[in-house]
C-alpha cells in the first residue's frame, strides 16, 4: 500500500517521536521567550490541511485599469487554473485582516516577518537609500538596517536608541538626526521594548522630514488586535506583522496600508520578491483573524499585558532591575549588568531549571552580543496556556533562586522539578498527531 495515506506514526516513527518529545518539553517546562506563542488548534488545523498543494501565483483580484486604486475581485489575477476556492479563502483573510486592524488594504501573502520588511523596502526604497531603524544592541530587529542583514546592505541605516537611564527612545536626537540623515522611511517597533511606542511622535517626525512611517508591530499585533494597546493604523503609512507571536497565529506575515500603498506593496510582494503563496498559511491567518475578533481574545490580551507587569513587579521585589522600571506590553527586560554572570550564563542556568528565555542586550550594554548583560521574558504564551497572577509571581521566585546560586546544580534541579510539577496541573491544548 502506498504511503501517501498512512499516518505518520506509521511511515516515519523517528520524527513522530521527535514532534511528540518536542511538545513534551513545552508542555513541561515555562516558556518565556517573548516571540513565541502556542497557536489554537484550529489554526494548526488549517496550517496542517491539504491546502499545500496550489500553485496560486498572483492575487484572488486584478487592478482595475480604470483607476490604480480599486481591486476587482470577480477578475483572475492569478498564473494558474483552479484557483476558485483559493480565492475565495484569500479573499476572507484579507478581508478578516482589513477588518480587524481597520485598515484599506491588507497583502497576506508574507512567508515571514523579514520578508515581509524586505517587501516593504523594495516597494518604497532603492539601492543606498536612506533609512532609519531602532538599534539593534537598543531592541531592533536584524531586518531594521542591521549590518549583517540585507536590510543593512542594500540600504543606509541610521539606527536610533533609547536613554539609557530611562529605556525609553530618544525622540529628540532621533528628530535632529532624522533632518540630517533624511530618511525615506523610519522604522518604529523593536524586538525587545518594553513600552508603548509612541506613534504620534514618529508620525510628527517623519512629517518634519517627509519620511514614510513603517510600524513594524510583529510584537505586541496581538495587543493591538487585543484592543490592549493603541493601534499605529491612522499614523503610520506601512505596517508589518508577523501573525505566530502575540496573534497566536501560524508563522508568517501581514503588510497592511491604504490601498494606494496597496498597489505599491503588491507589485513587490509579487513578482518583486515571492512567488506561490502558501495557501494553508493564508487559511491559518485567516482562522487567527477570526479568533482575533472574539471577546475571549480581549481577555487574553488584556491578561497578557496584567500578567506581564505583574511578573515584573514581583522580579523587582526579588531585587532585578528591569529596563524602563516596568512594561506596559507583553515583555520585560531584565538588566543584569553589575553582576558576575551574563545575560548567557543566565538563560542557560534557567533552561537547566525548565525555564526557557533569551539572552538580550541592554541599552549601554558592555558584553558582546553572544553574551549580554540581559534576559528578555514575555507573558504571551504561558498566558495562552493559562498561567495567571500566582504562577508568575511563582516564575519569578524561581528565577531569583536559580540566579543567585547560578552554579548549584543541585538546587536548578530542585526548581525543575517544582516547575514540572506546576506545569502538570494546566490542560495541554489538544492537537491531532
Ligand atoms: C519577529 C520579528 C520579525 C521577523 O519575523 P520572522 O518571521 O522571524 O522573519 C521582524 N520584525 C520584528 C520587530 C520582529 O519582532
Amino acid at each position: 500500500m502506498s504511503s501517501l495515506n498512512q499516518p505518520l506514526s506509521e511511515v516515519d516513527p523517528e520524527l513522530h517521536g521527535l514532534i511528540r518529545q518536542e511538545y513534551d518539553r513545552v508542555m513541561s517546562t515555562v516558556q518565556l521567550i517573548a516571540s513565541e506563542n502556542f497557536p489554537s488548534r484550529a489554526v494548526l488545523e488549517a496550517s496542517g490541511s491539504p491546502l499545500q498543494h496550489k500553485y496560486a501565483e498572483g492575487f484572488p483580484y486584478l487592478r482595475s485599469k480604470k483607476s490604480d486604486y480599486v481591486r476587482e475581485w470577480e477578475k483572475d489575477g492569478r498564473y494558474y487554473e483552479g484557483n476558485m476556492i483559493m480565492d475565495q479563502i484569500e479573499r476572507l483573510a484579507i478581508e478578516r485582516a482589513q477588518k480587524l486592524f481597520g485598515t484599506e488594504y491588507a497583502c497576506v501573502q508574507l512567508f515571514s516577518g523579514a520578508p515581509a520588511n524586505e517587501c516593504v523596502y523594495y516597494a518604497f526604497m532603492e539601492h543606498g537609500d536612506h533609512a532609519m531603524a531602532m538599534d539593534l544592541a537598543n531592541g531592533g530587529h536584524l531586518s531594521h538596517g542591521s549590518p549583517v542583514n540585507f536590510s543593512g546592505k542594500r540600504y543606509n541605516f541610521m539606527p536610533y536608541g533609547v536613554i539609557e537611564k530611562t529605556g525609553i527612545i530618544d525622540y529628540d536626537k532621533l528628530a535632529t538626526d532624522a533632518k540630517e540623515h533624511k530618511p525615506k522611511i523610519i522604522v518604529a517597533g523593536a524586538t525587545a521594548y518594553p513600552r508603548i511606542v509612541d506613534f504620534p511622535k514618529f508620525r510628527e517626525i517623519c512629517d518634519s522630514v517627509g519620511a514614510l512611517l513603517l510600524v513594524d508591530m510583529s510584537h505586541f499585533a496581538g495587543l493591538v488586535a487585543g484592543k490592549a494597546h493603541p493601534t499605529p493604523v491612522g499614523f503610520a503609512d506601512i505596517v508589518t506583522t508577523t501573525t505566530h507571536k502575540t496573534l497566536r497565529g501560524p508563522r508568517g506575515a501581514i503588510i497592511l496600508a491604504d490601498n494606494e500603498r496597496g498597489k505599491d506593496i503588491d507589485r513587490a510582494v509579487f513578482p518583486g520578491i515571492q512567488a506561490g503563496p502558501h495557501l494553508h498559511q493564508i487559511a491559518a491567518k485567516a482562522v487567527c483573524f477570526h479568533l482575533c475578533m472574539q471577546p475571549e481574545f480581549q481577555k487574553y490580551a488584556a491578561d497578557v499585558i496584567k500578567n506581564a507587569q505583574l511578573f515584573g513587579d514581583e522580579m523587582m521585589k526579588q531585587g532585578f532591575k528591569l529596563v524602563s522600571d516596568g512594561t506596559d506590553t507583553h515583555l520585560i527586560l531584565v538588566d543584569l549588568r553589575g553582576r558576575d554572570y551574563s545575560g548567557n550564563k543566565a538563560a542557560k542556568a534557567l533552561i537547566r531549571a525548565g525555564i526557557c528565555c533569551n539572552r538580550n542586550m541592554v541599552p549601554g550594554d558592555e558584553r558582546p552580543p553572544m553574551q549580554t548583560s540581559g534576559i528578555r521574558l514575555g507573558s504571551p504564551f504561558m498566558t495562552t496556556l493559562g498561567f495567571g497572577d500566582d504562577d508568575f509571581r511563582q516564575v519569578a521566585k524561581w528565577i531569583k533562586r536559580v540566579l543567585d546560586d547560578i552554579k548549584n546544580e543541585e538546587e536548578i534541579a530542585k526548581v525543575k522539578k517544582e516547575v514540572a510539577e506546576l506545569c502538570a496541573t494546566f490542560p495541554h491544548p489538544e492537537f491531532r498527531l
